[in-house]
This record gives structure tokens, sequence and C-alpha cells, in this order.
């Protein structure tokens, strides 16, 4: 049947096309979740949301929801970095003041494989070191140096003190923070961000690719880039501010 061309067409509405899609998309969510959650599911494990985070998995972009639930909790945190390799050891909070203090104490002395001198800060902050060491420090180093990283080089996490030249708490204050001063390779090589910062390019470069993927692992990043006060080393930080410089 043909359509008379003097039929006025029926206006475009809102309220119409929501109707014809509701059906569609409540079977589409359906197949999905039962996707997700049905206990055969056939997604491989770093694209399934349910299962924890395996931190040497590889990246998916679902990778950052895993890492966030399991820095939420304690359990599954200790649970994310014994899964990654790490050597570590855990204690009870330590509560010193309001100001000042530890929660979920860790002592971590080797990464997915790099050693430092053992560092004490919160499980958080040890996780997102060991994620950025496999997923970003490894990778920089065999593409600027063929060589692996054996060893990182810190300042340390834990200090109750005050931001220099400010009446705020540092994050240093509660741990939730980390100064990355250098790395050791495999090859013997060893960069340090006091001498090669503006060094040799193949150094420079290390530096800058591994300051720039600490970005993805941390919500503040600042190298010699941004003052005179971080020339020689990378702090990093969970605090309410962002910035990579
Ligand atoms: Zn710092």
């Amino acid at each position: 049947m043909q359509r008379n061309p003097n039929e006025p067409r029926q206006p475009f509405s809102l309220g119409r096309l929501i109707g014809g899609l509701f059906l569609p998309v409540v079977v589409l969510a359906m197949g999905i979740g039962a996707l997700l959650y049905h206990p055969e599911t056939p997604l491989a494990d770093p694209w399934n949301p349910t299962t924890p985070l395996d931190p040497i998995a590889r990246l998916t972009p679902i990778t950052h929801w895993k890492l966030m639930r399991a820095v939420a909790d304690p359990v599954q945190c200790r649970a994310a970095l014994a899964k990654s390799g790490a050597a570590f050891t855990t204690r009870p909070d330590q509560l010193t003041s309001a100001q000042c203090h530890i929660k979920t104490p860790t002592r971590i002395s080797t990464t997915t494989s790099a050693r430092l001198s053992p560092l004490e800060t919160r499980c958080e902050m040890a996780l997102r070191l060991t994620m950025w060491e496999r997923h970003g420090i490894q990778p920089a180093a065999r593409k600027n140096l063929g060589a692996d990283v054996a060893r990182i080089h810190h300042f340390g996490s834990y200090s109750c003190r005050k931001i220099a030249g400010s009446e705020r708490m540092s994050q240093h204050a509660t741990a939730n923070a980390i100064d990355i001063s250098g790395f050791d390779f495999t090859n013997g090589k060893k960069i340090r961000l006091r001498s090669d910062w503006n060094g040799e390019a193949d150094k420079r470069a290390f530096l800058r690719d591994v300051r720039n993927s600490a970005c993805t692992w941390f919500g503040l990043v600042l190298s010699p880039d941004y003052n005179a006060a971080h020339h020689d080393h990378f702090h990093m930080d969970q605090g309410r501010w962002a910035r990579c410089r």
C-alpha cells in the first residue's frame, strides 16, 4: 500500500524511540550480565570484572577498576600483592596520631622482579609501585637500555612532616606517597635522577618514559620538570590533587 504523499509525516517522538529501544536494551543487558556472572563465563580473567586483580596479568580497560577495588580493601590488597610475587611483610595499623599514621603497613623488599631496600608504606602504595614496576619501569628499561631493572632506589614513604614551605601536612605523613631516586640494571648500568635527568640520551629517554608511565599508576607525579625540590627524585602520591609533571 502506498503512502499518501499528502499525509503529514509523524513528528519525531523521544518517548516512542525510548519505548522501541527498551526491549532490545533489556535483552542485551541480561545477556551481558549472564556472560559476566555465570560461573563458567568464557571471559578471560583480565577481562572478567568478577575476578580479583592479578597485578602481572596483561592490562585491559578494566584493570584500573580492579585495582581501585583491590586498594579499597586491605585483605584484597594483600592478596593482590602476594599474587604479584612481591616480597613483603605486614603488621597492624600504626596510628601514631590523626595527622601521622600508616594504615595497612606493608614492608616491601621486592616488587615483581626488582629489589629495593625495605620500604615501609601502606599496602595501596606497595601495590601501585609493583604495578608500575611491571607495566611501566621494566618495559621502559628494555626499550631504552636493553636490560631489566634489578634494583629500585628510594627516599622512603612514611615521614611525619609538613609540605616544605607550607602549613599543610605532606602525603608522606600518612605513607600515601613514595619518593624514587634511581634504578640499577641487570647489565650493571645505574641511573640516578640527580645526575641523569639531563644526561646521556638513553638514560634521559628512560627517565621520561618512567615518569610518564608513573602517571598511569599514581594520581600525582612530580619529577625534576616540576621544580628544583624534585631534582633528585620522583614524588608519587594518592592525595587529592592530580598532576603529571
Ligand atoms: Zn615525596
